[in-house]
C-alpha cells in the first residue's frame, strides 16, 4: 500500500490521531481497535482534507443543505476545513451579512468553515462588495456561480484584493458565449438535441483575467477549470510569472460527455467536457499545472435534480466521494502518488488560501472497497454522477482541531463482533443517529 513521502509527518499525524482517540469519552474497545489498526498500518492517517470550493446553502437555502448536514458530509469524506461560496441569501457582501452566516457556522459546524466574501454587492457584477472590512474573516473573494462580465469591475476587484493580500477565486464564464447552452457542446448535445456550451465561454474569461492579474499583480485563482484551453492559458500565465493558481473537480478528471445520461445527476456548470479535455486535465494534474482539486459540492433538492439534463439545476455533491474516487482512479492506477493526491487535496489549497490547520487528520482504510450509494450520504444532496461506482478507501474517523468529529458505523458492527468473541461487557459508542454512520456531536466544541 502507498504511504506518504515523509515518515516524520506520518508519525506526527498518527500521534494526533492516537491522542484524540485517547479521550476518555471514547470507549476503550473503540480506541484500542482503531489504535491497533493504525499501529499495524491497516489504517492510514492522512492530513485533514481541505476543499476551497463548496456550497453549504446556509443562510438562505436550508432545504438544499445546511451547515450541519454539509459539514457532517465533509467530515464523512475526511475533510477538516472547507471554504464556502457566497451565493447565499443574504449574500456575504458586507460584515453584517457575513456575521449572520458566521452565527450559523459557529452554532452548527462539525469541521472548520471559512466563508468566501462576495466580490460584488449581491453578486450582481456591478459594484464592489465591502471587501476591506470583510477581509480578515474570509478565505478570499468570489462571485462563484457567475462570471464577472465587465473587465473594469474585475480590475477594481483585483486591485483591492492585491492591497488586502487576498485571493480572487474566479468562476469564469462569459454569458455572451453561452448561446442558451446547458451541457457541453459536442457529439452528445448534437445527437440528443441539446443546446451546447462552448469551451470558449470559459477560457475567454480566463484569458482576459490573466492580463488583469498580470497588470495588478493580484493573487488570482481559477475555479473548476474544465477545458484544455483553460489549462494551457494558465500554464502560460505561470511561465510568465503571473500569480495564478487553479483547481479542477473529480468529475472533470474521471468523466466526459460521452458518459452523459438523460438525468439531472450529470448536470453541473461548467459541464462535463469531451475526452480530449479530460485527458488534458489529467495531464495537468500529473505535471503539477493544476494546483488543487476541489469538489464544487453543490447540494440541491431531489425535485430540483429530477428535471432531466435540460431543466435540472446545475450542481452535484462531492464531499463524501472525492477522496475514494481519486484514490481509486489516480493513485491505485499509478498515475500519481498518495502524497501527490494529499498535496492536491490538503497541502496546496492550505498554502494558497493561507489556511492553518491544527491537529486535523482523517483515518482511512484504503483497502476497504464498496459501491457509491447516495442513500448513504449525510449530505442533503443525493445527486452524484458517480452513483454505483466501485471505489477503494473508506473514511474510518475524522479528527478536527484535536477532537474526534466522525466515526464510521460499520466499525461499530465489527467491534460488536469482536466484543462477542471476547465476551466482555457491552459497550455503546454513542446513540444511533444514522444507520450507516454517525457523527459524534458530543465531541463538538
Ligand atoms: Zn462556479
Amino acid at each position: 500500500m502507498q504511504r506518504l513521502d515523509n515518515p516524520k509527518l506520518e508519525k506526527r499525524l498518527e500521534t494526533i490521531a492516537l491522542e484524540a482517540l485517547s479521550s476518555d469519552k471514547i470507549h476503550d474497545n473503540v480506541r484500542d481497535f482503531i489504535s491497533q489498526k493504525i499501529s499495524n498500518k491497516t489504517f492510514t492517517v492522512l492530513p485533514g482534507l481541505v476543499d476551497v470550493h463548496v456550497h453549504l446553502r446556509e443562510p438562505g437555502f436550508f432545504y438544499k443543505g445546511s451547515i450541519r448536514s454539509e459539514t457532517a458530509a465533509a467530515a464523512r469524506g475526511g475533510y477538516t476545513t472547507v471554504c464556502s461560496m457566497p451565493n447565499l441569501n443574504p449574500v456575504p457582501d458586507n460584515l453584517r451579512n457575513l456575521a449572520i452566516q458566521y452565527a450559523i457556522i459557529d452554532r452548527d459546524k462539525y469541521i472548520n468553515v471559512i466563508p468566501f466574501g462576495s466580490m460584488t454587492i449581491g453578486e450582481n457584477g456591478k459594484e464592489l462588495s465591502d471587501m476591506k472590512t470583510m477581509s480578515p474573516f474570509v478565505a478570499g473573494f468570489s462571485d462563484d456561480g457567475k462570471g464577472i462580465q465587465n473587465a473594469d469591475i474585475m480590475r477594481q476587484a483585483m486591485e483591492k484584493a492585491r492591497s488586502l493580500n487576498k485571493v480572487i477565486s474566479a468562476h469564469c464564464e462569459f454569458d455572451s458565449l453561452l448561446n442558451g447552452g446547458y451541457i457541453n457542446e459536442g457529439k452528445y448535445s448534437k445527437d440528443h438535441g441539446h443546446k451546447g456550451i462552448s469551451n470558449e465561454s470559459e477560457w475567454r474569461e480566463i484569458e482576459r483575467d490573466l492580463l488583469i492579474a498580470e497588470e495588478t499583480k493580484a493573487p488570482y485563482h481559477v475555479c473548476h477549470i474544465s477545458t484544455k484551453e483553460s489549462l494551457e492559458l494558465i500554464r502560460k500565465g505561470k511561465e510568465k510569472g503571473i500569480n495564478v493558481t487553479c483547481e479542477t473537480a473529480p468529475h472533470y478528471l474521471l468523466m466526459d460527455d460521452s458518459m452523459l445520461e438523460e438525468n439531472g445527476r450529470f448536470k453541473m456548470n461548467p459541464p462535463l467536457r469531451n475526452s480530449s479535455d479530460r485527458e488534458a486535465l489529467l495531464n495537468g494534474i500529473i505535471d503539477g499545472s493544476i494546483d488543487m482539486i476541489a469538489t464544487d459540492h453543490a447540494p440541491h433538492s431531489i425535485e430540483e435534480k429530477s428535471r432531466g439534463l435540460r431543466d435540472s439545476l446545475n450542481g452535484v455533491v462531492g464531499l463524501e466521494t472525492a477522496f475514494p474516487l481519486l484514490y481509486t482512479n489516480l493513485v491505485k492506477t499509478g498515475k500519481i502518488t498518495l502524497q501527490h493526491l494529499i498535496n492536491l487535496m490538503s497541502i496546496n489549497p492550505s498554502k494558497r488560501f493561507d489556511i492553518a490547520q491544527r491537529d486535523c487528520v482523517c483515518i482511512y482504510d484504503l483497502n476497504d472497497s464498496y459501491t457509491i450509494n447516495s442513500n448513504d450520504f449525510l449530505s442533503k444532496g443525493k445527486s452524484t454522477p458517480f452513483e454505483g461506482w466501485k471505489v477503494y478507501g473508506k473514511c474510518i474517523a475524522t479528527i478536527c482541531n484535536g477532537k474526534l468529529v466522525y466515526i464510521d458505523n460499520d466499525l461499530k458492527e465489527e467491534l460488536i463482533k469482536k466484543e462477542q468473541e471476547i465476551n466482555s461487557k457491552q459497550f455503546i459508542i454513542t446513540k444511533e443517529e444514522n444507520p450507516k454512520c454517525k457523527i459524534l456531536s458530543t465531541y463538538l466544541t
